[in-house]
């Protein structure tokens, strides 16, 4: 394997993606560090609490980092905060509150509502043969999509849902990705097989240091 994934490792669920990524065969590391974050090929924001992990990436100067490596292409996978973090703009966020950017997408934080604030449901995904069982909490949804974004998943139109229905909880923008909900949670790892996928070919689209020393 010549390819490393990263867990951004400030706050929230690490321990379930790295252990994901660990069941795939992948080398998985905890990100906490510059050094760490310069020697990943691709990288997971987890979710937890967006605000939180905005202010652990300064004091762990990490924020430009991020923002930096996003912005060249780095292979980039946010789930539920990490959806926030990755958005361009964001909706019903605590005042101030700033993102990394990268995806032109608009989200609306805590989109859900107090009454299913926390909810599980099947959804199917672009790219899967079969639904995934995805597990919302305190999620945000997507609002708006930029002309380069692809949609993957929404929730299913049914009036039952009320303003939930209908909503985007999944997209993809060259090799970015986002799902409102946990895929780490509840043992299926085919979304982060599609994740592995982008970094596999971002890696492959690469010159090895190899080739780079030859020029
Ligand atoms: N509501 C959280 C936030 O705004 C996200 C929740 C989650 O990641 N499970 O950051």
């Amino acid at each position: 394997m010549d390819h490393t994934i990263g867990v951004l490792a400030l706050q929230g669920d690490v321990r379930e993606h790295l252990a994901v990524l660990t069941r795939l065969g992948e080398r998985a590391i905890a990100v906490r560090r510059p050094a760490e974050l310069a020697s990943v090929d691709g990288l997971i924001i987890p979710g937890g609490e967006s605000t939180t992990m905005i202010k652990l990436a300064k004091i762990f100067e990490l924020y430009e980092p991020l923002r930096a490596r996003i912005r060249d292409g780095l292979p980039t996978f946010g789930t539920c905060a990490g959806m926030i973090l990755l958005a361009d703009r964001i909706e019903g966020g605590a005042v101030g509150q700033e993102t990394l950017g990268g995806l032109d997408i608009t989200v609306r934080r805590n989109a859900f509502g107090r009454q299913v604030d926390s909810f599980e449901g099947d959804l199917p995904l672009t790219g899967l043969d079969e639904p995934v069982h995805a597990v919302f909490i305190r999620a945000p949804w997507v609002e708006a999509v930029g002309d380069g974004v692809e949609v993957l998943a929404r929730v299913p139109a049914d009036p039952a849902r009320g303003a939930a229905a209908g909503r985007i909880v999944a997209v993809r923008q060259g090799s970015l990705m986002a799902t409102s909900f946990h895929p780490e949670v509840g043992g299926d790892a085919r979304v982060h097989e599609l994740f592995v996928d982008l970094v596999r070919r971002a890696r492959a689209e690469r010159p090895t240091d190899h080739e780079t020393k030859r020029d």
